[in-house]
């Protein structure tokens, strides 16, 4: 197992003055490290009988989509405002650097689907509890959420009781 830590680059007041960057391109022009990520995000949820991968744009779908095959599920990417194009549903929510909203289409999931939420980051857990709200609008059930880095100082967890949530990385 490789240290994933080393393919993550710091980049200080980005995009605001105060936040610390976590720049993951590092690691996606690695084709180990990258191999190694996409396995370990699907690891602890294969057997969990999930159907549908959603990934959170956009570093989400990057993830999301490679693991949706690791699993042999389907992917269904939730998106920022103005960006679907069919009828959609929509969380608004609180996000680390200002205020934001997610989307999902209409016809993105089934009551019968298990789905695992994918991200890059869980920073204050704003966005992953926004997309598990739209999953559950569906009735269908949230096996996980698997990240790459959760920011452990912002106490993500607590806005995530009840989820499964697993990550690689913990700063
Ligand atoms: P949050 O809603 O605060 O958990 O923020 C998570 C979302 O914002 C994810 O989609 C991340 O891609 C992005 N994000 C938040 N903080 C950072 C950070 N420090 N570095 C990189 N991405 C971040």
């Amino acid at each position: 197992m490789i240290d994933l830590r080393n393919w993550i680059r710091d980049v200080p007041d980005f995009p605001k003055p105060g936040i610390l960057f976590k720049d993951i391109t590092p690691l996606l022009r690695d084709p180990k490290a990258l191999e190694e990520t996409m396995d370990a995000l699907a690891a602890p949820f294969r057997g969990h009988g999930v159907t549908t991968v959603a990934g959170i744009e956009s570093r989400g779908f990057i993830f999301g989509s490679c693991v949706a095959r690791a699993l042999g599920a389907g992917f269904v990417p939730i998106r920022k405002p103005g960006k679907l194009p069919w009828t959609r549903r929509r969380n608004e929510y609180i996000l680390e650097y200002g205020t934001d909203a997610l989307e999902i289409h209409d016809d993105a999931l089934e009551p019968d689907d298990k789905v695992l939420i994918v991200d890059d980051v869980l920073a204050t857990g704003g966005t992953a509890c926004a997309a598990a709200a739209l999953v559950r609008g569906f009735h269908a059930e949230l096996v996980g959420v698997s990240v790459l880095i959760e920011l452990e100082f912002l106490e993500p967890r607590s806005k995530m009781e009840g989820v499964n949530v697993h990550s690689l990385i913990q700063y």
